[in-house]
């Protein structure tokens, strides 16, 4: 990773009584050093990735409190890191982003929960759902549910989270069962402050090691015969301690109100947005005080069917507050209620969307519909509804007074090693025809964006080659899989490359060598050329897939892409059955900008010689028809009005943020398109020899008959 988080570490160090101000997520890391934990793991992914990574920056204060951190190859080995609480009395805790990753692990996980466990254990998960989302809308309540994991979803504010890290090892030994702290993107991005506390060394650490192991207990194993009994143990006596704990602890919340006729349950991690929209409405001050009663589940699972009971008795109606679908939370209110015979109608979807964030503007249509439908004294629920609808309607007229807005779809880097190799795969489809692409979760996915719209199918991190496998044999023509380096590591070596092998498949694979997991904030992974501690970790995809037995195999370097049409072209083309391979090598242009511009910074301090290449287009010979756009995509290819008088159409232009990698001429060439790129070099800090052959080529362009300013030359 070649970013630092010298600031954030700093935060990790500070002791009782000393204020801590930063984002929800860092706020957590820092909670996870209050409860002793002796080991963190996990495997990165928005909206938690910076968790490891600080984690990972801060190894000498980790190492001081002997504190083990893993960087998983991918969420499985995260989740199976846990069962180091299974036997011993070892606080531990990893992170992944879910659904996805929750997935991932769900193997590990259902066979940690099953035996149970002595040291608390803590699962992150950074709960992509909603807007800004990058990943499928389901939501990880039903794996809490059908494990008995127990799910925290705290209210997004830093005193909550940090209190609910710390109550949740305390739940989790108390209970025997890991724990779920679900953290919706706003909980990991909220900034506020609250007091710290000493970091604590765990029981047992690396600077205090156990003995040796535990006398052996078959009972510790997710194994018959003793997955019966646990079965019996997680629903009879893990379920009511951990109900026990939550209502002595008071890890819920009720927010109290006047109007007392009615009432909202609401999912911790909504009550920010809950309170917005109550306050939009005049229902609620701006520091949280409500008019009607709120109660807060920082609990999402279990419920705890005695708070619930008190909360609604009384009440004519509750609202539940629970984004997605189905309404889990909602069902077992009704169950709760109908079972002890109370007559509270429980309202949810239906007042609420059945599906979506539950943002400001859903939040307040679904108010104002509980507060039409129930009507409470003291409330004019008509009067409500208009302020709803009032709020609302700039919308339409926002959209009819701008119409419509062009999509803006995520893009690759300026620059990036990737988007060669797309504008190679279109070359080589106009030659040979179009083919089945299976894409993958990387960077490289934004190829599926305009202008490449490239990519037929996406199965899962590392999983395109085995999504391919039915394809090929059904399709007259090669298949192709493209796969990022990370998801190769991930995922896709076995899942896709094995696999494959094993069944004689005959596709083209396309892994894309970069260097890094990108996407996810530039981690090292296992063919990096660098790992956290420096050296490189020494593990090389060429040389494994050749071990492997791939026989067809290509490292092509991505930017050069007549090159890379060819290579293509003969995978796709060639009689010879069988995996195709080709390594498409280039470093992530991201983190080379990032080393190269500190780098260059230094050197013009110190007055150094400093060589920048941009590329530029000839306005003279651009012809305007922007193939050179449609082809490469590169956000720093634009138009300009034609100086031209004669021609009309705008001419194509380079702009400043061009990092001079040199993909436009080359597509142009490879294209065959027009000979208007020219590349060229600006040399800051130019010596003797410099200086000499600018003034000589100034001297021949003149003679020649073009004037040029000497700056240019
Ligand atoms: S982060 Fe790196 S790999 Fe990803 S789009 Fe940017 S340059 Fe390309
Ligand atoms: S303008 Fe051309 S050389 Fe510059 S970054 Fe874009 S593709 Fe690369």
């Amino acid at each position: 990773m070649e970013r630092s988080f010298k600031k954030e570490v700093d935060a990790l160090r500070l002791g009782d009584g000393e204020t801590f101000r930063g984002e929800g997520i860092l706020a957590v890391t820092k909670a996870l050093l209050q409860s002793g934990v002796s080991y963190v793991g996990g495997y990165q992914g928005a909206p938690v990735s910076h968790l490891l990574d600080v984690m990972v920056d801060a190894e000498d204060l980790l190492a001081d409190l002997g504190v083990h951190v893993e960087t998983c190859t991918n969420e499985a080995a995260a989740a199976a890191m846990l069962g180091a609480s299974i036997n011993y009395p070892l606080r531990g805790a990893v992170t992944w982003k879910s659904i996805v990753g929750t997935n991932v692990a769900a193997d590990a996980l259902s066979n940690l929960a099953s035996p149970g466990v002595i040291g608390g254990a803590l699962i992150v998960l950074g709960e992509d759902f909603g807007e800004g989302a990058s990943v499928i809308q389901e939501r990880s309540y039903a794996y809490a549910m059908k494990s008995s994991i127990w799910l925290l979803d705290p209210r997004p504010d830093l005193p909550t989270i940090v209190d609910m890290v710390e109550k949740a090892f305390e739940l989790s030994e108390a209970s025997h069962a890991p724990v779920m702290l679900d953290l919706r993107v706003r909980a990991c991005h909220v900034t506020g402050e609250f007091l710290a506390k000493n970091n604590k060394r765990g029981a047992y650490s690396g600077q205090h090691r156990l003995a040796g192991p535990p006398r052996f207990e078959y009972g510790r194993l997710a194994h018959p015969p003793v997955i019966f009994t646990q079965e019996r143990l997680k629903v009879e006596e893990r379920l009511p301690a951990a109900q026990k704990f939550i209502r002595e602890q008071k890890l819920n919340e009720v927010i109290p109100g006047d109007v007392n006729e009615i009432g909202i349950i609401v999912l911790g991690g909504l009550t920010n947005n809950l309170l917005r929209a109550l306050a939009r409405l005049d229902l609620a001050d701006l520091y949280g005080a409500s008019r009607i009663p709120i109660y807060v589940l920082n609990v999402a699972y279990p419920l705890v069917p005695e708070e619930v009971k008190e909360f609604c008795i009384g009440k004519r109606a509750v609202l539940v507050v629970e984004e997605g679908s189905p309404e889990y939370v909602e069902q077992q209110v009704n169950m709760i209620l109908r079972g002890a015979d109370i007559a509270t109608r429980v309202l949810g979807k239906g007042c609420l969307a059945r599906s979506g964030d539950y943002n400001s503007e859903a939040l307040l249509r679904g108010i104002a519909a509980f507060l039409t439908q129930t009507r409470p004294t003291g409330i004019d629920a008509d009067a409500v509804a208009k302020r709803a609808e009032e709020f609302l309607a700039h919308k339409p007229a926002a959209v009819a007074a701008t119409g419509d807005i062009p999509a803006r779809p995520p893009n690759f880097c300026t620059g990036c090693p990737e988007r060669p190799v797309f504008a190679a795969i279109k070359l080589v489809q106009r030659e040979i025809g179009p083919t089945h692409i299976s894409a993958d979760i990387g960077c490289h996915s934004f190829a599926t964006f305009a202008p490449f719209s490239l990519g037929n199918s996406i199965l899962g991190y590392g999983m395109s080659l085995a999504s391919a496998a039915a394809v090929g044999p059904n399709m007259d023509r090669r298949s192709i899989a493209v796969m990022g380096d990370g998801g190769f590591w991930h995922n896709g070596l076995i899942t896709g490359v094995a696999s494959n092998l094993f069944n004689k498949g005959d596709g083209v694979l396309i892994v894309m060598q970069n260097g890094y997991t990108s996407a996810t904030g530039q981690q090292f992974m296992p063919s990096s050329t660098a790992s956290r501690t420096g050296e490189a970790p020494g593990m090389d995809i060429e040389t494994t897939l050749r071990g492997m037995g791939v026989k067809w195999l290509r490292k092509v370097r991505t930017y050069g892409v007549a090159n890379m049409v060819a290579t293509l072209k003969e995978a796709m083309q060639t009689a010879e059955r069988g995996l195709k391979v080709i390594i498409a090598d280039g470093e992530c242009q991201l983190v080379r900008q990032r080393r190269v511009r500190a780098e260059d910074a230094e050197k013009l301090k110190r007055g150094e010689r400093v060589v920048r290449i941009r590329y530029g287009v000839d306005e003279e010979i651009c012809t305007g028809d922007h193939s050179c756009i449609r082809l490469s995509g590169c956000p720093s290819l634009t138009v300009k009005p034609n100086p031209d008088p004669l021609r009309t159409d705008p001419v194509t232009t380079v702009i400043d943020s061009c990092v001079g990698c040199g993909l436009c001429g080359e597509v142009a060439h490879a294209a065959v398109l027009c000979p208007s790129f020219y590349r060229a070099e600006l040399i800051c800090n130019p010596g003797w020899w410099d200086r000499a052959v600018a003034a000589w080529r100034h001297r021949v362009i003149t003679v020649l008959g073009g004037y040029v300013p000497k700056s240019a030359a």
